[in-house]
């Protein structure tokens, strides 16, 4: 087996003596596609607050690259190719959609009125590129506001790709979208696993069947356990869970 691109050891959070995160260890391989799922209050910002730096863990190492992460501070975690997408669209709704790329991909960031036309022409070729993964191409003129929801988290996760990310977090992409959204985006978040890492945590159980990739399961700051989609549903431990939670399964 090889290195691990992430490994979390024993991570334990503690806000005022409460363990949002237990022992949890967890490790993705490089490429990979994995879902994380748990009830309300199992853990699972939290868990990814302490990937990007935002929390710090009481006890434990988070494992990049071969690089702990602990101490280190957010934006030198993202610089260090981990892209956070958040639950809600984080997007600049008064720029247009390849504006909105067009600074993803552009670095050192450039004065916006500067912007469009000082892209290098592989910028430019990578801006059409990104609008075209997310299928948005028809859209690039579009000001990001006028967008459906599906399509503003479709941006957003481009805007993503666009800083090349090692690891892709998405927290809860499909809250609020469409049948049909919902469907293209696990379809678009298994076309980026592979050349990326793609960590997703969901509650639409629809969605997680059709990323078809590895599940864990978070239940009071720990891992409950891991398999497939068919694996987990036949758990008794998670069946208890959700259960006892009423959340559908
Ligand atoms: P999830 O995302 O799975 O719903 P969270 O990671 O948001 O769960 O929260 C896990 C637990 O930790 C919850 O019980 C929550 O109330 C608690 N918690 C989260 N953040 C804080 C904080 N800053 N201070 C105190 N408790 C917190
Ligand atoms: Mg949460």
């Amino acid at each position: 087996m090889t290195t691990p691109l992430l490994e979390l050891r024993q991570i334990t959070v503690s806000f005022d003596g409460f363990l949002a995160l237990r022992d949890l260890n967890l490790s993705l391989q490089s490429g990979e596609l994995r879902a994380v799922i748990g009830p309300n209050g199992a853990g699972k910002t939290t868990f990814l607050d302490v990937i990007t730096g935002k929390t710090k863990p009481t006890e434990g190492q988070v494992v990049f690259k071969g690089r702990s992460l602990v101490g280190t501070r957010e934006h030198r975690i993202a610089r260090l190719g981990i892209g956070r997408k958040f639950q809600s669209p984080r997007v600049f709704e008064k720029l247009s959609v390849q504006e909105n790329l067009a600074l993803a991909v552009s670095r050192p960031k450039q004065p916006l009125d500067l912007l469009f036309g000082r892209l290098t022409a592989d910028q430019r070729d990578q801006v059409q590129r990104l609008m075209e993964i997310v299928n948005l191409q028809n859209r690039a003129d579009w000001l990001a506001g006028s967008l459906s929801h599906g399509q503003k988290q479709w941006l957003e996760i481009a805007m993503l790709v666009g800083q090349d990310p090692d690891l892709l977090l998405v927290d809860e992409p499909v809250a609020g979208l469409t049948d049909e959204e919902t469907d293209l985006t696990a379809d678009l978040l298994k076309s980026l696993a592979g050349e990326h890492t793609v960590l997703v945590i969901e509650h639409d159980m629809e969605f997680i069947r059709r990323l078809n990739s590895p599940v864990t399961v978070l239940h009071q700051g720990h891992v409950l356990c891991e398999g497939s989609m068919d694996q987990i549903q036949q758990d008794p431990q998670v069946i208890e869970v959700y259960l006892g939670t009423q959340e559908e399964m």
